[in-house]
């Protein structure tokens, strides 16, 4: 199936003007007009940029919220593309372009040939780089203003053929805390370094015991990562600092492991202080939580992936491998069950992130077919035990 024109367009100019997190202005008002030209009444405003709109069949059922982010990275892009960005240092390096066009498509589509029953939200979420963009829409009130049974997320992804689906059960992409670590010492001469306390030491120490975590404190079936990324200190190579500066990243597809790595952390920031006679100040940030998929709505995806598997398409992967990239959509599936699955971008596609990444157009169609079949399917299945929609 060829991708629509009016589609593809719209694709091509977001990715032509990419904006970062939480600026995603221009992108926002492409999206409601799309969406008003399609007949909805879009709400504007969440988390700054957000964009919803609800496709209510007038027939009582479930509702779901379908999910696209909108927003690009801080990445100069080397494609020679004519669509190319047009702005340095900004670009559409992960393809969330791909996924609102993909998205705006499904809206279209359903609201053509809706489903028998229930409610659709379809969510465009703003800051997903960093900006945990899902997590402020839900503090604002999303799921109270649009109430949902379960939330859906769709991530193109290269290295799985071109329109090939992935889906697990359970954890698919990891938690994580960043960290920063401040050390202060006495600085001192050089060669007098008794009459001091030496933070470089100190940090060197504390590199070397981190790596101790994931090797000796947590489960080794367990996938984890500790790394860090920064270490600042001193002026010249005869004085020893009165201070060091380290930072880094902690990640697993585990919550109890995170915790765990988390607590060996401020162990070992504590035990070097007090070894190294250093004062040592360990704070986390920035936290995502590990995106899980709950079992009974995988089983359901897995049944709308394979009923796509049609027109020589690749097989959908049903067990595909978990990464230990973080996404922002673990913030839904911690509030509400659903599935974070993905679309091959096609194996010769540059990763994610990279300056001469391009979504693959070819999977537009696609992943408008995954948004329409899931959410008629998912209206169509019978009701859970001891629910009943007759008498909403
Ligand atoms: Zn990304
Ligand atoms: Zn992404």
């Amino acid at each position: 199936m060829e991708a629509p024109a009016d589609l593809i367009a719209i694709r091509r100019d977001l990715h032509a003007h990419p904006e970062l997190r939480f600026e995603e202005v221009r992108t926002s008002g492409i999206v409601a007009d799309y969406l008003m030209t399609h007949g909805y009444t879009p709400h504007r405003g969440f988390a700054k940029t957000g964009v919803v709109a609800t496709l209510d069949t007038g027939r009582p059922g479930p509702s779901i919220i379908l999910r696209a982010d909108m927003d690009a990275l801080p990445v100069t892009e080397r494609g020679g593309q004519a669509h190319a960005s047009r702005h340095e240092g900004r670009m559409h390096a992960c393809g969330h372009d791909g996924h609102t066009t993909m998205l705006l498509g499904a809206a279209a589509a359903l609201a053509v040939a809706p489903p028998e029953r229930g409610i659709v939200h379809f969510v465009f979420q703003p800051g997903e780089e960093g900006g945990a963009g899902a997590d402020v829409m839900i503090r604002e009130g999303l799921l109270e203003r649009f109430p949902a049974d379960a939330c859906f997320g769709l991530h193109n992804w290269p290295g799985l053929q071109a329109g090939q689906f992935g889906v697990r059960a359970g954890p698919v992409m990891a938690g994580g805390w960043r960290f920063a670590l401040r050390l202060r010492g006495r600085g001192a001469h050089a060669a007098q370094p008794h009459r001091g306390t030496d933070s470089v030491v100190a940090g060197a120490a504390f590199v070397q015991a981190a790596q101790t975590l994931v090797s000796r404190r947590t489960d080794p079936l367990i996938p984890a990562v500790v790394s860090v990324c920064m270490f600042h200190a001193g002026s010249t190579d005869n004085i020893l600092p009165d201070g060091a500066e380290l930072a880094g990243t902690i990640r697993a597809l585990d919550r109890g492991v995170l915790e765990t790595l988390k607590d060996g952390l401020k162990d070992i920031a504590a035990g070097i202080a007090t070894s190294c006679g250093v004062e040592a100040d360990i704070r986390f940030h920035s936290p995502y939580p590990v995106t899980v998929n709950s079992v009974p709505e995988t089983e359901f995806v897995r049944g709308v992936i394979r009923a796509l598997d049609t027109d020589g398409y690749p097989a959908a992967m049903t067990d595909i491998p978990p990464s230990l990239a973080s996404e922002d959509f673990g913030f839904f599936l911690e509030a509400r069950p659903g599935v974070y699955a993905m679309l091959g971008n096609g194996e010769g596609s540059a990763p994610l992130h990279a300056p001469d990444y391009d979504f693959n157009d070819a999977i537009i169609p696609r992943g408008v077919a995954y948004w329409t079949t899931l959410a008629r399917r998912f209206m169509a299945r019978p009701d859970e035990k001891g629910r009943s929609h007759d008498n909403v």
